[in-house]
């Protein structure tokens, strides 16, 4: 019998025969291994562990307790999800069953008839926990493509999927008693092994995630060996779903984005246009006082200018299709406002006496994300970047790259933001497409940050693929508070578009130089930037950017509301954003009210209050309430605000 050498992640090689299984490779290791062996990985491919191995190749055992482990388990309660579903409706069609990160889908479609619902759950789950009960061997086949394609009968997605799966004519599938699924990736040998299981939720999603495709319904669960890691995954949950920008930016009437009008295109509402204003006006004194200039430049530039700058080329599939305005111009929206800061470098002769020069702007740009991407504030279409430029000579790369640095470690600071990391962002060298061809400029650039880096001694990881096309980037991955990780701030050098646009200085020489570009974001756009922080802050806005700062109740309109409105007015007058609960609704009724719309301070107006010009003062989130002078309540609000302070 012909001989095989596997490789095993730890580097030793040994040699078994051919056709040998998954999973008497485990066991030739050990019984335990054997025992918790629930599928392999074969050249980085996931396998069964009935899977025979007929070639050299690097071999790993996925055991029960890892996270790949898991995967096995949810595609098992996908599998059993789609038998029950086979059985109870015939007719339905079905896409592929996956894992994701937190459990399992299955995209289905009842033709013709209303789809699967939340409320069938109940029904579902009680015939999937008869074939877990029932325990029941899964079986590994494989068919013919011609057999394969008679099983899946009308249904248009099946056939796609087994056209997709077929090698060397033949498809792998999994089989129990007289359902058969295609083998999408690998399962557990027996219905039994799936022991906790529990459908969550239905959602639309495009076959194959296209727009022009039919929309399915895709039915979420997930699955665990033990309950107590269902109910920490229900927990967590539920908590992802309580700070959801999404569901408070509803609650708190902060914006709303209707596909009517527009995917991608949120509406501002008072309350998040005030949160906006108070960022964009924070942003710019912070960038004023670093010496950077502020300027306002169009959205609309010819589309010429994007094909100087490269954007046409390298980041066209990104864009909007520019507009034929019929007399030959064609007018593009801006996906990024480097072009234009360009301009306004260009409008003048520079010399080396004016740089570093920081142009800023709080930039409207717009860009054609993929429907199934957009998300709430997080990932629109039209977006205002708090961008920057800094134009320097080579010589004062490093110096400015550090200030950039020291401003973002100062703001985050300033919102209380401290679980981020550092990431490298360099070419693929390999990607000709994307990145503009040039090794001694992605060298000289990917090496001189990495050197800023250790200088400061700060920590980073690197990553390949993720530059922009002109160059490598700084970006700062921030830890979102729904476990995700996403870029806030990026610092970008560019040696590309000073080229370009054939930019120059004079130099102490006299002579012509070309300086160097910088392009730099701090706090994102508005829209990710407020998304990111009402996750963050659970919607409970530190004072300086909550909405309404303060609550004023009156205890009995009759009595106390002309002085609730005098005391507005003061308040007013300092810039507090003051609201007067006048509702005819009990006190309590009133306080918790202040709560759930998490105004940071709730004042109760009464008798005493009133003849003595005193406040009673609740914090959001606290039980006590202080008495104090008005005066004195003034002072602490102020306090507050400039301090930018969260308690
Ligand atoms: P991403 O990888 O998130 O798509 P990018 O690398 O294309 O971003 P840049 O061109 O560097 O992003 O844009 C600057 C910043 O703008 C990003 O770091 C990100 O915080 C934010 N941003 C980018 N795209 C969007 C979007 N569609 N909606 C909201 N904010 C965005
Ligand atoms: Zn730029």
């Amino acid at each position: 019998m012909s001989q095989i050498n596997l490789t095993f992640p730890d580097g030793t090689v040994k040699q078994f025969d051919s056709g040998i299984s998954v999973q008497e490779i485990a066991n030739s290791i050990s019984i335990s291994l054997g025992k918790k062996a629930v599928a392999g990985k074969f050249n980085d491919q996931a396998v069964d562990l009935r899977q025979a191995l007929v070639a050299d190749g690097a071999i790993e055992i996925i055991t029960k307790d890892s996270e790949e482990g898991l995967n096995v388990l949810w595609q098992t309660a996908a599998f059993i999800l789609n038998e029950v579903l086979a059985d109870k409706y015939p007719e339905m069609n079905f896409g592929e069953a996956h894992a994701d990160e937190h459990g399992f889908y299955l995209d289905t479609e009842k033709p013709g008839q209303a789809q699967l619902a939340v409320t069938d759950f109940d029904d579902v789950s009680a015939a999937m926990q008869q074939v877990i009960l029932a325990n029941e061997p899964i079986e590994f086949a494989s068919l013919s493509q011609a057999d394969a394609l008679k099983l899946a009968g009308n249904d248009p997605y099946q056939k796609e999927l087994v056209e997709e799966l077929t090698v060397d004519g033949q498809v792998a599938v999994y089989q129990h008693g007289d359902f058969t699924s295609l083998a999408y990736a690998p399962v557990l040998a027996a219905t039994g092994k799936v022991k906790i299981f529990k459908l969550l939720s239905v959602a639309g999603a495009y076959w194959k995630g296209a727009s022009s495709n039919p929309m399915l319904q895709r039915i979420y669960g997930t699955a665990f060996y033990k309950q107590k890691e269902l109910d920490a995954e229900l927990a967590r949950r539920q908590e992802a779903h309580e700070r959801d920008h999404r569901v408070i930016g509803n609650q708190l009437d902060i914006f709303f984005v209707d596909p009517k009008v527009g995917a991608g295109l949120p509406y501002w509402m008072p309350n998040g246009a005030t949160i906006r204003r108070t960022l964009e006006r924070y942003i710019i004194d912070k960038e004023l006082a670093a010496g950077y200039e502020h300027v306002y430049t169009p959205v609309l530039a010819n589309v010429d200018l994007y094909k100087q700058s490269g954007h046409w080329d390298h980041y066209r599939e990104d864009m909007f299709p520019p507009m034929d305005m019929g007399d030959g111009e064609f007018l593009e929206l801006r996906p990024m406002n480097c072009p234009s800061h360009i301009q306004v470098y260009n409008h003048h002769k520079r010399s080396y006496r004016e740089l570093p020069l920081r142009i800023a702007e709080l930039g409207m740009m717009h860009r054609y994300e993929k429907s199934g991407a957009l998300t709430g504030l997080s990932r629109v279409r039209e977006m205002t970047l708090n961008d920057g430029h800094t134009f320097v000579s080579p010589d004062q790369i490093e110096d400015e790259f550090k200030k950039i640095l020291d401003l973002m470690i100062d703001v985050y600071n300033d919102f209380d933001i401290h679980d981020y990391r550092f990431r490298l962002s360099y070419r693929d060298p390999a990607n000709k497409e994307k990145y503009f061809d040039d090794d001694e400029m992605w060298n000289k650039s990917q090496k001189m940050l990495k050197s800023a880096m250790d200088d400061m001694g700060l920590d980073y990881f690197e990553a390949e693929g993720e530059a922009a096309f002109y160059g490598p980037k700084l970006d700062v991955q921030t830890k979102t508070a729904l476990g995700g990780e996403e870029t806030l701030s990026t610092i970008q050098l560019d040696f590309l578009l000073p080229e370009r646009f054939d930019l120059k200085y004079i130099g102490t020489d006299g002579e012509d130089h070309r300086p160097v570009m910088i392009h730099r974001g701090v706090i994102s756009t508005m829209e990710r930037f407020t998304a990111y922080l009402t996750e963050m802050y659970k919607g409970a806005f530190p004072t300086w950017l909550s909405p309404k700062q303060v609550d004023i109740i009156p205890v009995k309109n009759d009595l106390h509301l002309a002085h609730a409105k005098d005391l507005q007015s003061r308040l007013m007058a300092h810039q507090i954003r003051v609201e007067i609960d006048d509702r005819n609704e009990k006190m309590g009724y009133k306080i918790r009210q202040a709560q759930v719309n998490k105004i940071p301070y709730s004042l109760v107006i009464g008798d005493q209050e009133v003849a003595d010009n005193t406040v009673t003062v609740r914090k959001y989130g606290e039980k006590e309430t202080e008495t104090m002078a008005f005066d004195d309540f003034v002072t602490l609000l102020n306090h507050d605000i400039e301090t930018y302070s969260r308690k």
